[in-house]
């Protein structure tokens, strides 16, 4: 029996307390970043609170009608498949927060959503999307990010601007802890150096406040804003590539705070020169500075930082799992962090201990995705190739049997050798319902389970795909 059924044919569960919930949350909040996209999930998703979770149904709050509106409208079909696929059968629903109800720590919730629908006021130039947990003390060093530690620190801890410094310029693959770091100075700065003014920004939300600037007319104020802080950080600049006017905007800025001696730190997923669509006197320009890249992590660094998480969080997790997992999930932090969370999530729901058994079933598609990734076009490639049909017909919803059937096993085996959810599986075939691809998942199961030539095909086309 594997995970996903265990849960679905586990008893309601009525009693988790808000540790629980958050838990579940969370989770589920991983599988949405990862199956909708980082920028879907930090806009709607994450703006919502889990209010209760009893196995059969879930119950979330939305900060305002227009976030509940627009996730019902535009996601709620997907965001149905990612939860039936780890929790089975289940049920939700959005309520719409009630002024009223809201105590205290729902304010700040409440805050922040505005702040981000409004303009930016000084008084929240800081609490501005920083993330607590993103501090020096959590960040775990190991060679692969030991310079851009030192870097970002010796920037946190100088109390003067110094030339060969500025700007920091940090880069690295996605997960690999650059937002982390940032947020890491502005922490520091923020508890050491309270009067110095720090500014921390992703490069979407600097768009985002110079768009609706120019379009309230409100451009001097922003920029005026802009050029009062002490610290400016701007968050994966890569986004900006391609955007002339916020490039412009940003340069000017730029150069005006250089100018004025005031520290700024930027991130990318690449090097300056790598920056593509961004116009070459600002490329070398932000390589004037301190650059910093993060490497791929290694092994002895995703075991410190996978301890370093479970102390954080008082669980028992037996060593050879915390082993496993810095064994098997390579490709980054987020990653890393995200399986743990889902194992521990798990144990939590159905109250049970963490063993290496429920942790391989728990994690069996993400270890197969990184042991050897498989993409949904090489194992359309290779069924059909097998079949000896069409690609562009195992792709259209052609319904002759000798089409139909390799269709229904590509499915299966993207089910099987790709993380890639039901959904988008069902988009790769012809804009198919996830349940399209649930059918021939389960067809294809019970014809292994019945004939043996058939059994053979599918062991045979496994063995291509993974070898
Ligand atoms: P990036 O901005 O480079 O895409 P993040 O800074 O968002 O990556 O890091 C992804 C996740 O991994 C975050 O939750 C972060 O706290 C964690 N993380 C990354 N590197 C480390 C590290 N060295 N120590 C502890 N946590 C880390
Ligand atoms: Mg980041």
């Amino acid at each position: 029996m594997n995970a996903e059924a265990s849960l679905i044919e586990a008893e309601p569960i009525f009693d988790l307390n808000m540790e629980d919930l958050s838990s579940v949350w969370l989770v589920i909040l991983e599988k949405v970043k990862r199956e909708l996209g980082e920028d879907i999930c930090k806009t709607w998703f994450s703006k919502l609170r889990i209010a209760d979770f009893n196995g059969v149904s879930l119950t979330l709050l939305a900060p305002t009608r227009f976030i509940r509106n627009y996730i019902m409208t535009s996601y709620s079909d997907s965001f149905i498949a990612i939860l039936e696929d780890f929790f089975g059968k289940i049920k939700f629903s959005i309520a719409v927060e009630e002024r009223q109800e809201q105590d205290l720590k729902h304010q700040t919730q409440e805050k922040q959503q505005l702040s981000s629908e409004g303009q930016i006021t000084e008084e929240d130039i800081f609490a501005l999307s920083l993330d607590e947990r993103y501090t020096f003390e959590n960040f775990v060093v190991g060679k692969p990010n030991e310079f851009a530690y030192a870097a970002a620190r010796s920037v946190a801890e100088s109390l003067k601007v110094l030339p060969e410094s500025n700007p920091l310029f940090l880069y690295g693959g996605v997960g690999l802890g650059k937002t982390h770091l940032m947020n890491a100075i502005a922490w520091y700065i923020k508890s050491n150096n309270p009067e110095r003014k720090v500014l921390y920004l992703s490069a979407e939300k600097f768009m985002y406040e110079f768009v609706k600037a120019l379009k309230n007319k409100d451009i001097l104020c922003f920029k005026e804003m802009l050029r009062s802080v002490d610290v400016l950080m701007i968050d994966d600049v890569q986004f900006i590539c391609n955007k002339d006017s916020t490039q412009e905007e940003f340069f000017h800025t730029f150069n005006t705070l250089i100018d004025n001696n005031r520290q700024i730190v930027i991130s990318a997923d690449r090097s300056p020169s790598d920056l593509d669509g961004m116009e070459e006197r600002i490329k070398s320009r932000l390589g004037w500075g301190l650059v910093a890249d993060i490497h791929s992590t290694t092994y002895e660094l995703r075991l410190g930082i996978l301890l370093s998480k479970i102390e954080q969080m008082s669980i028992n997790v037996p060593k050879i799992v915390v082993e496993f997992l810095a064994s098997k999930i390579t490709s980054n932090v987020r990653e890393l962090e995200g399986a743990l969370n889902k194992v521990v999530a798990h144990a939590t729901l159905m109250k049970c201990e963490i063993t290496m058994e429920t942790t391989q079933e728990i994690l069996r598609d993400l270890i197969r995705s990184s042991d050897r990734a498989v993409s949904m076009d090489e194992i359309v490639k290779k069924v059909a190739e097998y079949y000896k049909i069409k690609i562009s017909d195992i792709l259209s919803d052609k319904k002759t049997r000798n089409i139909a059937r390799p269709r229904q096993i590509a499915m299966y085996l993207c089910k099987h050798l790709t993380p890639v959810s039901l959904v988008r599986i069902g988009q790769k075939f012809a804009g198919k319902d996830h349940t399209t691809v649930i059918h021939a998942v389960k067809t294809v199961e019970k014809l292994v389970g019945s004939d043996i030539d058939f059994a053979e095909d599918i062991r045979i086309l496994s063995k291509i795909l993974q070898s």
